[in-house]
């Protein structure tokens, strides 16, 4: 955890110039809640700011506030580029090494902006002059909310300000039931509903908007896709691209997926495999001790929090889950 102090972060901003916020490859709740969050705050503060995503973010996330000002960086390289040229301040929102922004990494390294870093995953790298960073923070949206009132800023919450950061609270606290879910996660939710949050509205945006496509997709991992290894205490399920092309699938379809086994009794780990573009993207979770941050590290490129991460691969399907059976093994007891 590294907080640095209020006064640091009023000294930066006073003298900010322009300022770009970035967050993570396939940004999800937490990702876009806490930039456009951030981005409302600082317009309020009369900065001139923009937002940059590294790739396009899932449709059900079209109902955020600003959502229209963001820049794709995939979609308009040039735009997102100069703007990083251009800013004095970068802020980089809920990931912590320059991996996880992938093609934009390059731009936003060589670039001289003061960085600062407000993000809750384990183990950030140092490429920030300020840190507000602290992985026992439910969210990114959590820190941003705690951030602007360290900053005596809590007046400038308003509707579009509070609907941004109750997004993110809601997604990376898979709706409040978490273990990362704490009393202080719940006063902030408290105060966001009051200054303006539709909590239900919000939550039917982004769980009651499922096409029949989607729920069948769904249903399909888990009567003919779920492998369960009881030996281990471990389920996983994996998805071809032409399996999710027959469910006619869309960014985000496959969200949530990997939290299904973890409620089957006595399972610990889940895994879910999907292929896309000549990669595998890999999603962990966990209950319990097992640490799968430290797993997704050590054998797949990743990383994220203890009880969720996420990694890939660039070798096929097929032999990304031999690779994963391969390793197990070596985890019989921490899994027993
Ligand atoms: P998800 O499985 O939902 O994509 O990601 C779970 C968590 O792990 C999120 O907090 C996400 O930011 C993180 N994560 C996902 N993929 C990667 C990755 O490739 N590298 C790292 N370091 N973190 C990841
Ligand atoms: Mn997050």
């Amino acid at each position: 955890m590294r907080r640095d102090l209020p006064t640091l972060f009023k000294k930066a901003l006073a003298k900010s110039g322009p300022i770009v916020i970035i967050t993570h490859w396939s940004p999800d709740g937490d990702a876009m809640g806490s930039s456009l969050g951030l981005y409302h705050y600082l317009k309020a503060k009369g900065k001139d700011v923009k937002v940059i995503i590294p790739n396009e973010y899932p449709e059900f996330l079209d109902f955020l506030p600003g959502k229209n000002t963001v820049i794709n960086h995939l979609a308009q390289k040039k735009k997102a580029e100069d703007a990083v040229k251009k800013a004095g301040t970068v802020f980089t929102l809920d990931f912590n090494s320059f991996g996880r922004i992938e093609e934009l990494g390059k731009a936003v390294q060589e670039s001289k902006a003061v960085k600062i870093m407000i993000d809750h995953h384990q183990a950030p790298d140092d490429y920030a002059q300020l840190y507000y960073h602290d992985v026992n923070a439910s969210s990114t949206c959590e820190l941003i909310y705690e951030f602007i009132v360290a900053l005596g800023d809590k007046k400038l919450v308003d509707k579009k300000i509070a609907t941004c950061l109750y997004t993110g609270l809601l997604t990376d606290t898979g709706s409040f039931r978490f273990p990362s879910t704490s009393a202080t996660t719940h006063r902030i939710v408290a105060d966001l509903i009051e200054k303006g949050a539709n909590n239900a509205d919000i939550y039917n945006a982004i769980h009651d908007d499922n096409t029949v496509e989607r729920l069948k997709l769904l249903g399909y991992c888990i009567s003919d896709k779920l492998n369960v290894l009881n030996e281990y205490h471990v389920a996983y399920i994996s998805l071809s691209e032409e399996e999710q092309n027959r469910f006619q699938y869309k960014k985000g379809d496959t969200e949530g997926v990997v939290n299904y086994p973890l409620s089957i009794r006595g399972l610990k780990f889940s895994v879910f495999f999907s292929e896309r573009d000549g990669i595998v993207k890999i999603s962990f979770r966990s209950k319990g001790k097992f640490d799968v941050n430290k797993f997704a590290r050590t054998h797949f490129s990743g990383g994220g929090h203890k009880n969720a991460a996420g990694g890939k691969s660039t070798v096929s399907l097929d032999q990304t889950i031999k690779n994963f059976l391969a390793v197990l093994p070596l985890y019989k007891k921490e899994l027993a």
